[in-house]
């Protein structure tokens, strides 16, 4: 009998030989040379000469034999609209997409930007985009102008699809104004922009000579079939941005052979998915999460996926219960938030659903506390499976693998390394390993298993700098996480290493905030920390300094300014993004050689303890922290 550990093992030990046998699991068209190569580290190259197509292996290979069997099962909450495409059906919309993409001159390399709310187009967008061997790069629907514009620029998209609006708790959000602010400051601007008009922006205005209706290139298209591009294993599948310490967001480029194995490997050996099981994962397509287990990894695994846009409790906290019941989940993927908002309801809401389809809960995105998987374990009576990784990796660095072995969890811990990742704990000022209970720096040594990012988009050089070299003496990759490990080999995720903060599961830049309340032309200067919230994790708070005085110093005059400054985060960045307060000083606590003392705000935020104040410049400038978090609280 195989166990994790020998499995494991034999990843790393055995690491070419393990990957061509899980390398079985897709289609290639033709076979790869090579394993690995790995002549220029850090940089991993995955089965080397083997030509595939991720669209190829999603949706044309299911139709041999599922073809009239579901593939996308689409709920939206905020519409009211249900609608269920079998493989045969997806493999129409998707070829008909990619038409129109051809049609428009974009092919294999060309960047198409997708800024689409939860709608089925956006599946169909992805997948035709793989399909031509186009690069898609989801930006997720909730950002705003500027940091729609920031990744424009970086991916000079050649293409973009968009639609007139998104919904939210039974509110339009529309989409299209923002689209246009984004093209009207971005530098490289896409020629064109297919919009899905689903009919709730009334407002909606179309751009002449830019703009092109989604509806009517489908009548155009349709029946049209587009053959799958096959493209060298290592070419790029997708960018997908996220945020680190510097305001500039970075370009994850993720490969197509290496990403669709690991993603095959992993729906059978960690998701426990067979093929025709329903997966239910509700996490959104602008998320990695989202790229790899709404969209790819169930479709390659050939499981029908839900596509679901809504609330967790709208119209009721019974409906991801219902879903479950109607459409006979077998292994679910949410996050500890909706989980903790879950928690917070009636459980009569979920008694009145029939379950037992269920096996797996999933969670991920940040740290799942015990109450929380505890409560979801006692309620739900299905394995909780915390798993922990990154948009950088694109599947699980750490995480029971119960289609390997069954071991049993530990709350409070997403259990161990997963195959093909050599985890290594490692003290961030010397290098070295640190021993069992003490904690590290959660690290992997390189290679990167297939399914990880292979470079950032445009940037090796910052590939390098940002990831590998932050661990004295070692080319470690470095997930900027804090970690420890028991005696059983049990590991624990701590936070971020890096001004880095984790609000409801989406990780964001205290940089990037801080520069879009800078964009406030009264703010002077600005500290953003996270701050423990009960249901989201962390939430932003932010301390800021006006460069008139007078205008802050009443509490009348200081809420509009808050308003103001709030108002300027969700233009600039997006909502989520957007602080839960503004608290304004005249000083922020610094060190003598000028950098921001974050830790120590965020210390006091907590009511903790702020460390070591010998390097501050002026003391006061606490003071005032502890004043204002003390008129406010
Ligand atoms: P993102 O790339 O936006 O998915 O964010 C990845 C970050 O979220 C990680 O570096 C961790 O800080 C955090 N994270 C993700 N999953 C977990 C987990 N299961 N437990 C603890 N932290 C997590």
């Amino acid at each position: 009998m195989t166990t994790y550990s020998s499995f494991h093992d034999r990843s790393l030990t055995d690491r070419e030989n393990f990957w061509r046998d899980e390398a079985r699991l897709i289609d290639w068209e033709a076979p790869f040379a090579s394993v690995l190569d790995y002549s220029r580290p850090p940089f991993a190259k995955w089965f080397v000469g083997g030509r595939t197509n991720l669209c190829h292996n999603a949706v044309d290979r299911h139709l041999a034999g599922r073809a009239d069997q579901p593939a996308l099962i689409y709920i939206s909450t905020e519409t009211d609209q249900q609608a269920q495409y079998t493989y045969a059906e997806l493999h129409d919309e998707v070829n008909c997409v990619a038409a129109m993409l051809t049609a428009h001159g974009v092919g294999r390399g060309d960047r198409v930007l997708i800024y689409m709310p939860m709608i089925v187009e956006a599946v169909f967008a992805m997948l035709a985009c793989a399909r031509i061997g186009a690069i898609h790069s989801v930006v997720f629907g909730g950002f705003a102008a500027a940091s729609l514009a920031t990744r424009i620029d970086d991916a000079k998209p050649a293409m973009m699809i968009t639609a007139d609006a998104g919904m939210r708790s039974g509110k339009v959000i529309a989409y299209k104004p923002l689209v246009d602010e984004a093209l009207r400051i971005a530098r490289h601007p896409p020629r064109k922009v297919i919009l899905v008009n689903r009919g709730l922006d009334a407002s909606l205005v179309m751009n002449a000579g830019r703009d092109v209706d989604y509806a009517a290139l489908r009548r155009e298209h349709a029946g049209a079939r587009v053959p799958c591009e096959w493209l060298e294993s290592s070419e790029p599948s997708y960018i997908l941005f996220t945020s680190g310490t510097t305001g500039q967001p970075k370009g994850v480029q993720r490969d197509t052979g290496g990403y669709a194995v690991a993603l095959a490997s992993s729906m059978r050996r960690i998701f426990c998915l067979q093929p025709g099981e329903t997966m239910f994962c509700t996490s959104d397509i602008g998320w990695v999460v989202g790229h790899s287990y709404i969209v790819y990894g169930p479709l390659i695994n050939g499981s029908p996926t839900i596509l679901y846009e809504g609330l967790p409790i709208r119209p009721d906290a019974g409906i991801w219960w219902k879903i479950v019941e109607t459409h006979q989940v077998r292994t679910m993927f949410s996050s500890p938030t909706a989980t903790r908002v879950l928690k917070k309801q009636d459980v009569s809401f979920m008694r009145r659903h029939d379950l037992s389809s269920l096996r797996y809960l999933f969670l991920a995105g940040e740290p799942l506390d015990e109450p929380t998987a505890r409560w979801a374990a006692d309620a739900l009576g299905v394995a909780i499976v915390d798993n922990y990784w990154q948009t950088e990796t694109g599947w699980p660095i750490l995480a029971a693998q119960l289609g390997v072995e069954d071991t049993p969890r530990k709350f409070g811990s997403p259990s161990f390394p997963v195959y093909g990742y050599d985890v290594k704990l490692v003290d961030g000022a010397t290098g070295r390993d640190v021993a069992v209970g003490e904690k590290g720096v959660l690290t992997i040594a390189p290679p990167l298993p297939p399914g990880c990012m292979t470079t950032v988009w445009g940037n090796d050089e910052r590939f390098v700098s940002t990831y590998f070299s932050t661990i004295p003496g070692r080319q470690l990759y470095s997930t900027f996480d804090w970690a420890t490990r028991d005696a059983d080999g049990y590991y624990f995720v701590l936070g971020r290493t890096d001004d880095v903060i984790n609000v409801a599961g989406h990780r964001i830049g205290t940089r990037e905030i801080e520069e879009a309340v800078q964009a406030h032309p009264g703010i002077a200067e600005v500290a953003v920390v996270g701050i423990h919230d009960e249901v989201k994790g962390q939430v932003p708070i932010a301390f800021a300094v006006a460069k008139d005085p007078t205008r802050v110093a009443n509490a009348a005059q200081a809420d509009s300014m808050r308003r103001e400054v709030l108002q300027t985060v969700d233009r600039e960045l997006g909502a989520i993004a957007r602080p839960s307060t503004v608290h304004f000083v005249t000083l922020l606590p610094k060190t003598r050689s000028g950098k921001l003392l974050r830790r120590s705000i965020q210390a006091l935020a907590e009511a903790r303890d702020p460390g070591d104040l010998t390097t501050i410049e002026d003391p006061g400038a606490l003071d005032q922290i502890r004043a204002a978090l003390g008129a406010s609280g």
